[in-house]
């Protein structure tokens, strides 16, 4: 008997310990032979209305059928649904949305200044439905192509990942003739890379390695930095074929009529970040006014050339309210002391720009935003094409959280939620070329969704993970929402165990340095 125990207890133990290994290395559930997803109401990234319930069949990571099986209200009725193979695995969404896995189109993978590391950043990316990202340079091109490997093997926990060099990365000498930069374009795109990210350079070399990288049908971004951008503004960039521009430097510049300049304080120095930043926040009231004949003219020759815009509209949040950015709820859970301090001001931090940030500031930037999404609607109405984009890890941005924060800025701007869902699915793929594979729910397409308990488009906060704020009918304070489960090449995720252990990896992070958030400036 005592043995037994014995024998028993070193079992459990090691069964304990089994346990918490796997839970360690937690990477999904799948792919199966067959996956069905039952009951479900579809919200595609094509722009259709939601319809369900649908049976969502997949077969080796491959849609086979999309299934009505039902009508709002009523129960299913079991004869006509698609029937379960042996080895196949029934996932119960009844009640529950579907939506395209989204794709983030302007993603770093952390940073060491910011101490994220890739294992953090693609579960809070993940755990908030994004299952496909652009990585528009940061660690360089072999740290992404590694991770981007291993993401396809189902290796690690990760998003799908595209990658776009940092132009010029790796030459020996800087590029400064057409030649030169041809040959590092043919380099780049030998090495495996997806794309290049610009932020600036000589009108000749820009000439020539937009148009090259083009000509061997790879794709190309650009942070049009104030430095190259008197003489080659997004126009230039889309004439002579970039494929997207990020952010919206740049685009100002493009539709000016009465300078040739952003109009810089005579004391302005660009390595000053408050100075950047601020007058970057006067910029677009210095460009033509929206629908006169400049504005019109610039934006429907960027959409006649099929040019894609990812404004990243949330990573210059703070600027026009700093507190907002900087309490948000989840940065107590969910940043890590490292990315907390890289926030903070200084005169050395990309993005920490808080040298005296105030009142005026903070208008003018309400200001520009304003211009800013009149032009991103119409440009979009005109139809031209709008990704979603989160540039997070910089100025409060938190992966993941933050690319829900883009989304109903999207909805701020104009969109109509089914918009912004387009934007941060459909869209997202035409722009890396592999709308024949993802971006929309469709049959021949590949698994990647996001299942969510409340339905998005009334309310996009339920994406968050944090959830949404609810009352119930007997006026009891809850949370709801918050993404259920991701679903990438068939693999399910739950989401919320995904962002537990990033919670554990904060607190772990937390307990080594007795850290604890406090306000910049304050003492406790
Ligand atoms: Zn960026």
């Amino acid at each position: 008997m005592k043995i037994k125990k014995l024998l028993f207890f070193v079992l459990s133990l090691s069964f304990v310990c089994l346990q918490a290994q796997k839970s360690s290395k937690y990477n999904g559930e799948g792919p199966f032979n067959q996956l069905i997803i039952r009951g479900v109401t579809l919200i595609n990234g094509n722009g259709a209305p939601p319809k369900g319930p649908v049976d969502i069949v997949v077969e080796n990571n491959v849609i086979k059928s999309i299934k009505v099986v039902g009508y709002p209200g009523l129960k299913i009725e079991d004869k006509n649904r698609p029937k379960l193979k042996a080895g196949g695995k029934e996932l119960d969404a009844n009640g529950m949305y579907l939506l395209p896995g989204f794709i983030d189109s302007h993603a770093h993978i952390g940073g060491v200044p910011q101490g994220a590391e890739p294992d953090y950043v693609f579960r809070l990316w993940m755990a908030h439905g994004v299952t496909t990202i652009r990585e528009p340079s940061g660690r360089g091109v072999e740290f992404a192509l590694k991770l981007k490997k291993q993401s396809a093997a189902h290796k690690i926990v990760a998003p799908r990942i595209f990658v776009y060099t940092g132009f010029g990365e790796g030459a020996k000498t800087p590029i400064v003739t057409a030649q030169q930069a041809k040959d590092w374009v043919h380099k780049n795109a030998k090495n495996g890379a997806d794309g290049i990210k610009f932020f600036g350079g000589s009108p000749t070399v820009l000439q020539a390695a937009i148009s090259e990288n083009k000509k061997l049908g790879l794709r190309s971004a650009f942070h049009h930095a104030q430095l190259s951008v008197a003489r080659w503004n997004v126009l230039n960039s889309a004439r002579a074929g970039l494929t997207s521009m990020e952010h919206w430097y740049g685009l100002p510049e493009a539709m000016f009529t009465d300078r040739t300049v952003q109009n810089y304080p005579l004391n302005y120095n660009y390595q000053n970040e408050q100075n950047r930043f601020e007058e970057a926040g006067k910029l677009w009231q210095q460009a033509a006014k929206p629908y006169s004949k400049k504005w019109n003219d610039v934006m429907n020759e960027l959409i006649a050339l099929d040019f894609t815009i990812d404004p990243t509209f949330n990573i210059y949040e703070a600027s026009r309210d700093l507190m907002r950015a900087r309490r948000a709820e989840w940065h107590e859970t969910y940043t890590l002391p490292s990315l907390w301090r890289f926030y903070q001001p200084s005169k050395k931090s990309h993005g920490s720009y808080w040298h005296y940030w105030g009142t005026e500031q903070e208008v003018a930037w309400k200001n520009n935003y304003k211009l800013w999404m009149t032009f991103i609607n119409e440009y979009k109405n005109r139809g031209g094409r709008v990704t979603a984009g989160s540039d997070s890890g910089f100025i409060f941005q938190l992966y993941g959280f933050a690319y829900i924060r883009e989304l109903e800025l999207l909805r701020e701007a104009g969109f109509h939620p089914l918009e912004v869902i387009r934007a941060a699915t459909l869209n997202g793929a035409e722009l890396l070329g592999v709308a024949d594979k993802i971006g929309s729910v469709e049959v021949g397409k590949l698994a990647d969704f996001v299942i969510v308990e409340e339905n998005p488009l009334e309310n996009l906060k339920v994406l968050y993970g944090t959830g949404a704020i609810k009352l119930t009918k007997d006026n009891k304070v809850v949370r709801v929402g918050g993404v259920k489960y991701t679903i990438k090449d068939g693999i399910i995720y739950d989401a919320k165990r995904l962002l537990k252990e990033v919670a554990n990896m904060v607190k772990q992070a937390k307990a080594k340095e007795h850290f604890k958030i406090i306000q910049p400036g304050m003492n406790n």
